[in-house]
C-alpha cells in the first residue's frame, strides 16, 4: 500500500461518509432532509449535502470575469457529525460499523442490518 493511500484512509475514517453516499441531516436548519454527499472536506470535517443548508449568495456583476450579478443558491457545507448515512438496504439512517471481509478488505456496514454500505 502506498503512503498516499494510507493517508486517505485515515481521513476517511474520521468522517465515515463518502462522496456519493446518501445521508440524512440530523441537526441544524435542514434537519430531516436527506441527499447525496456532493463533496467532503476531511481536514475541516465538513460535508456538502445536496439540497441541504442552501445559502443565497448575492453576487455583483463582473463583466471582466463574465460573472452575472444576482442571487446564487448554493449548498454550504455542514459539520460531518450533523449527518448520518442512510443505509441502502434497510433505508434508515445508521451509524457506520466496520466489517472485515473474508479476503481481508475492510468495508463499512450498517449497524442496524449489518449489510455492507460499500458496493
Ligand atoms: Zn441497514
Amino acid at each position: 500500500m502506498a503512503i498516499g493511500d494510507r493517508h486517505q484512509r485515515t481521513e476517511r475514517s474520521i468522517i465515515g461518509v463518502r462522496k456519493g453516499d446518501t445521508v440524512k441531516v440530523m441537526a441544524g436548519r435542514d434537519r430531516g432532509k436527506s441527499g447525496r454527499v456532493l463533496s467532503i472536506d476531511a481536514r475541516k470535517n465538513r460535508v456538502v449535502v445536496e439540497h441541504a443548508n442552501i445559502i443565497k449568495r448575492h453576487t455583483r456583476p463582473n463583466p471582466a470575469k463574465n460573472i452575472k450579478g444576482g442571487i446564487v443558491e448554493k449548498e454550504a457545507g455542514m459539520n460531518a457529525s450533523n449527518v448520518m448515512i442512510v443505509c441502502p438496504s434497510c433505508g434508515k439512517h445508521t451509524r457506520i460499523g466496520h466489517t472485515i471481509l473474508p479476503d481481508g478488505d475492510k468495508v463499512r456496514s450498517c449497524k442496524r442490518c449489518n449489510e455492507t454500505l460499500d458496493k
